[in-house]
This record gives structure tokens, C-alpha cells and sequence, in this order.
């Protein structure tokens, strides 16, 4: 049973910054490995202000003509810039991420629309099984990441091991246009609508050349976004600490009290004094260090900065624009 319309369109929309090697390796895999839907699809590159030559590349494939399309922003905007960038003006019925390094295995996209088309499911991600790849630091704090933002998120869940490859129908697409955060934290916003949604398992392989745009500082930050802007529960709890220590307070006051009517005065008490003292100002450190993270993102947000500036559009995807079709 065919759920969805014969003559589809799936945007595979791919950010690149200074990805010069890695452009051509994409669109041949790509080509090659959905060589059976091919006349459905169409890829659109965001540069995302690279400093190579990634954008001739790509411009040099579109003029071969190549069902391809370059969006170039003004600078770079980081990864989640770059993807909203596609969403924003691709026209696809079904939208899929992938990185241009091919750890987003190209065939997995087969059963991606499969499920889609056949299945009438909206949301289709790629579960990563095997991050045997990946260093034990890497896999503990990805792990924790995930445990820690369910937690702490009580609405939208993410799925553990899940990137941003996955395919989106368009009307997920359409009820993440209209999320209008400068916080582009996207495994959230795509999670988001909610609609029926599945994963398919993979192991996800090495980058196919060229190096990784991510340290540990960024993935830290990257992190904490995506925390800041699911959850407000790290700003509230506070307030429970805040009572939780007051009391525990008011307790050793009473004990001090009656020690000192009991036993007299006993003045030696420096380390006593300085725990509380030590331990009350990191607390205080924290909790204004808390309320810093979410004072500067909302403060980012009220400024109401377009999250990205496109600075040409090139291929189909600018006829298409043109037309507004
Ligand atoms: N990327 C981007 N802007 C950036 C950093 C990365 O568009 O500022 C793109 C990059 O070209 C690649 C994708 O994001 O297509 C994933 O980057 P990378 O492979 O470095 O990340 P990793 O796979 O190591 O998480
Ligand atoms: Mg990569």
C-alpha cells in the first residue's frame, strides 16, 4: 500500500564547511548507492562560509548538470545555521540530513523512504549500534548527554545514538519552520512535532576524508544548548536546593543553641565556619552561573537575529525560488 504521491521529491540537504575533499567522493557514492530513486532526488549543499574552495566544487557539479543546488551563506553559521538554512528553502516532500563525509551511509536512505512511502511514517532515523568507532570518553558523555537531557526534558525526547540523519516529512518540516528560536538546537526541534516516527540501525563508518569540524569544548556547549533550551528545570531547581540547604541550616543552629547552654562557649569553630561559608559561596556560584547560561541565551533570543544570511542561491533550487512553486 502506497501511502504517499508517486512523483515525490526527497531534499538530501548536506552543510559543508571547508569540505574540498570530500564533495565529489558524496555526490558519486550518493549517485551511485541511490541510483534506483534517483530521479527523485535532489541535493542541496549549504556552505556554510567555508574558506576552501567548497563552493566552486560545488558549482563546478551543478553545471555538469547534476540535480544539485548550492546555498552559500555570508559566513560561516555552524552546522544547525546551515541545516535551517535547507529546511527553510528546499521544497522536497520529505527533507533528509546527511553529512557530506559519508558516516551517513547514502543506502540507508533506501529504507528511509521505504519506510516512509510504503509504512506513511513521518519521521525515519538512523540509531547508530556500533560506536565502536568513537573513543570511551566520547561514548560515556554521548551516553550521558542523552540520559541527562530525557531527564531533564519532560516533552520532547530524543532518541539516544540518534544524529541528524534521518528522513523528515514535509509537514515535520513545516511544523519546525515554524519554531522561530535563534537556538538552533536541532535533534530537539526535530523531535519536536512529535508524528509517528521510527529508527533503522546502522553502524556509522570513518569520515571518508578530511577532519572533523568538533573538539570536546564544542561538544560541551553544543550540549548545553540543547539542555537550556528543552529545560527549565536546571534555572527551578534551585530554589529546592536553596530550601534543602536553609533547612539543614536552621537544624545546625538549633544544635549550636542548645550546645552553647548545655556546654558553654566554645570558641574554637574555624574549619566548621569555614565549610559553611566555602560551600554556601560555590553553591551561590553555581546557581548565578546557572542563571547566567539561561540569561544569555535569552538574551541571544530577544535580540531576534536571523540565524543565518544567505548570500547566493545557485541551481534548481533558485529556478524553483523564483517560480515559488
Ligand atoms: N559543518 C558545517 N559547519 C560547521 C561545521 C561542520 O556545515 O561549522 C558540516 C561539515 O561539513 C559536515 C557536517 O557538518 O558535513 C558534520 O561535520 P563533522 O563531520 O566535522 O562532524 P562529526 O561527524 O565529526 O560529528
Ligand atoms: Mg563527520
Amino acid at each position: 500500500m502506497a501511502m504517499r504521491k508517486e512523483d515525490y521529491l526527497i531534499s538530501l540537504i548536506v552543510p559543508v564547511y571547508n569540505e574540498k575533499e570530500t564533495i565529489e567522493l558524496f555526490v558519486n557514492t550518493v549517485e551511485q548507492k541511490l541510483a534506483s530513486i534517483w530521479q527523485h532526488i535532489e541535493i542541496v549543499f549549504v556552505d556554510d562560509g567555508s574558506k576552501d574552495n567548497s563552493a566552486q566544487i560545488v558549482e563546478g557539479l551543478i553545471a555538469k548538470g547534476k540535480p544539485i543546488s548550492l546555498i552559500k551563506l555570508s559566513r560561516n553559521f555552524g552546522k544547525e545555521a546551515a541545516m535551517s538554512a535547507a529546511l527553510d528553502l528546499v521544497k522536497g516532500d520529505a527533507v533528509v540530513p546527511m553529512d557530506v563525509d559519508l558516516q551517513d551511509p547514502p543506502e540507508l536512505v533506501l529504507e528511509f523512504v521505504r519506510i516512509w512511502k510504503d509504512e506513511g511514517i513521518d519521521t525515519v532515523y538512523g540509531v547508530r549500534v556500533d560506536r565502536s568507532q568513537d573513543t570511551e570518553i566520547k561514548r560515556v558523555t554521548s551516553g550521558g548527554f542523552y540520559y541527562v537531557f530525557n531527564k531533564l526534558s519532560n516533552k520532547v525526547k530524543i532518541p539516544a545514538n540518534v544524529g541528524d540523519f534521518r528522513l523528515i516529512d514535509r509537514k515535520v518540516v513545516e511544523a519546525v519552520k515554524t519554531l522561530g528560536e535563534t537556538n538552533r538546537f536541532m535533534k530537539g526541534l526535530f523531535a519536536w512535532p512529535g508524528f509517528s516516527s521510527k529508527g533503522v540501525a546502522y553502524e556509522r563508518p570513518q569520515r571518508s576524508a578530511g577532519t572533523t569540524k568538533w573538539n570536546y569544548w564544542k561538544l560541551w556547549n553544543f550540549a548545553l544548548d540543547g539542555i537550556v533550551s528543552f529545560s527549565s528545570l536546571p534555572l527551578r531547581i534551585w530554589s529546592y536546593i536553596g530550601c534543602g540547604i536553609g533547612l539543614l541550616a536552621i537544624i545546625y543552629m538549633i544544635f549550636i543553641i542548645v550546645d552553647t547552654f548545655m556546654f558553654g562557649v566554645d570558641v574554637p569553630g574555624y574549619s566548621s565556619t569555614m565549610c559553611v561559608v566555602l560551600f554556601l559561596g560555590a553553591v551561590q556560584l553555581i546557581s548565578i552561573g546557572v542563571l547566567g547560561e539561561y540569561l544569555g541565551r535569552v538574551s541571544e533570543e530577544v535580540k531576534h537575529r536571523p540565524v543565518f544570511v544567505v548570500s547566493k542561491i545557485k541551481g534548481a533550487l533558485s529556478d524553483k525560488l523564483e517560480k515559488g512553486t
